[in-house]
């Protein structure tokens, strides 16, 4: 399996796994871990779902409060990767980590722990994962309800790994935890710690709509770290869901600037430049994005419509026909669709 490892520039505690081996940790989860054992615990749960075929239920609607985009759905559909960004964007506590079953769960937990047993790490890695998932509902209870509904999973997983690191793993408790290298690596996220945690306070409160509130912490956030990222994509994001687009296109604009080789910004900010009647700019956003992450649908229906805004008729029409080659469904269809009749263009 061609594993591959990321981690996202994402605030709340989670991991994602796709069949296919991708996989992406939060920020928020690796500011966390306290050393190389229990991020081996964590991916090797994580590859544990992969090897044994467990295949993800749909996430839930209500688990995920989708930033609106101009009302069209522009989740990248196409590849793991443009996936996994996504849900990377997703606002709240939603995790594939939750969707699959109990049972699978529990075998990705055997899994991982013998895997982190073979790889030279003591088994307790498995129980100390699992202990500070504990901890954190008990200290974040909203931020996690969502994603560990099943209250008593936590608990019962961290006395299995326990259980088994005290038995059959017993030979692995003088293994190395290896905390010192993981702290080093790590420095940089524990130092915008205020930040991370201020922008997991703000996403919770997004996600329950309290967006006065999510906006104080925001604020919060770029001010202990006035050059991250996700704090700047996330005030944009909020002041858009408020519908103040003038407002929130400086933050998205100075996200590109921060990290210009992260696709996010990129489309955030061509969508509200859009919204702003300044579809130059947004094609100019929507066509870094592509570049980076390409074959996502919802990009060239927006080209379509920057283009069409631009007066560009023909190059529009080719736009929406691509998109309609992609996607039948929806509101972003009908409105291709339409178009394409209206210019004469359909058949
Ligand atoms: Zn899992």
């Amino acid at each position: 399996m061609p594993f591959s490892y990321r981690v996202l520039n994402a605030n709340y505690v989670n991991a994602y796994t796709f069949p296919g081996g991708a996989m992406g940790v939060t920020r928020g989860i690796m500011a966390e871990l306290n050393n190389e054992a229990e991020l081996a615990a964590l991916l090797g749960h994580e590859m544990g779902h992969v090897n044994a075929r467990h295949a993800a239920q749909r996430q839930g609607q209500a688990m995920v409060v989708q930033v609106a985009v101009a009302g069209i759905n522009v989740a990248a559909q196409d590849s793991q990767w443009g996936q996994l960004l996504g849900l990377g964007s997703q606002i709240g506590a939603s995790a594939l980590l939750s969707s699959y079953s109990r049972d699978h769960e529990r075998e990705a937990d055997a899994l991982g722990q013998e895997y982190l047993v073979r790889a030279g790490y003591p088994a307790q890695g498995m129980t100390a994962l699992h202990q500070m998932l504990v901890n954190e509902e008990k200290a974040q209870p909203s931020l996690l309800s969502t994603m560990f509904s099943s209250h008593p999973m936590n608990t019962e997983r961290r006395n299995t790994a326990a259980q088994l690191a005290a038995t059959r793993y017993a030979s692995s408790a003088k293994a190395p935890l290896q905390r010192e290298r993981f702290m080093d690596s790590t420095a940089s996220l524990r130092r915008i710690k205020p930040t991370i945690n201020a922008c997991q306070n703000g996403e919770t409160a997004m996600a329950s709509k309290a967006f006065a509130q999510a906006q104080g912490q925001f604020e919060s956030a770029l001010k202990s770290s006035p050059r991250d990222y996700a704090a700047h994509v996330r005030m944009a994001q909020c002041l858009q869901a408020q519908g103040k687009s003038s407002q929130a296109r400086p933050f998205a604009e100075q996200a590109q600037a921060i990290y210009p080789q992260e696709a996010q910004a990129h489309k955030l900010s061509a969508v509200l430049a859009l919204s702003l009647r300044d579809p130059a700019a947004a094609l100019e956003g929507l066509e870094r994005y592509d570049r980076q992450l390409p074959g996502d649908p919802g990009t060239t229906f927006l080209k379509g419509v920057s283009l069409e805004g631009m007066g560009r008729r023909q190059q529009a029409a080719q736009h929406y026909a691509q998109y309609l080659r992609l996607t039948q469904q929806g509101e972003a269809a009908q409105f291709a669709a339409n178009r394409l009749q209206a210019w004469g263009v359909a058949r």
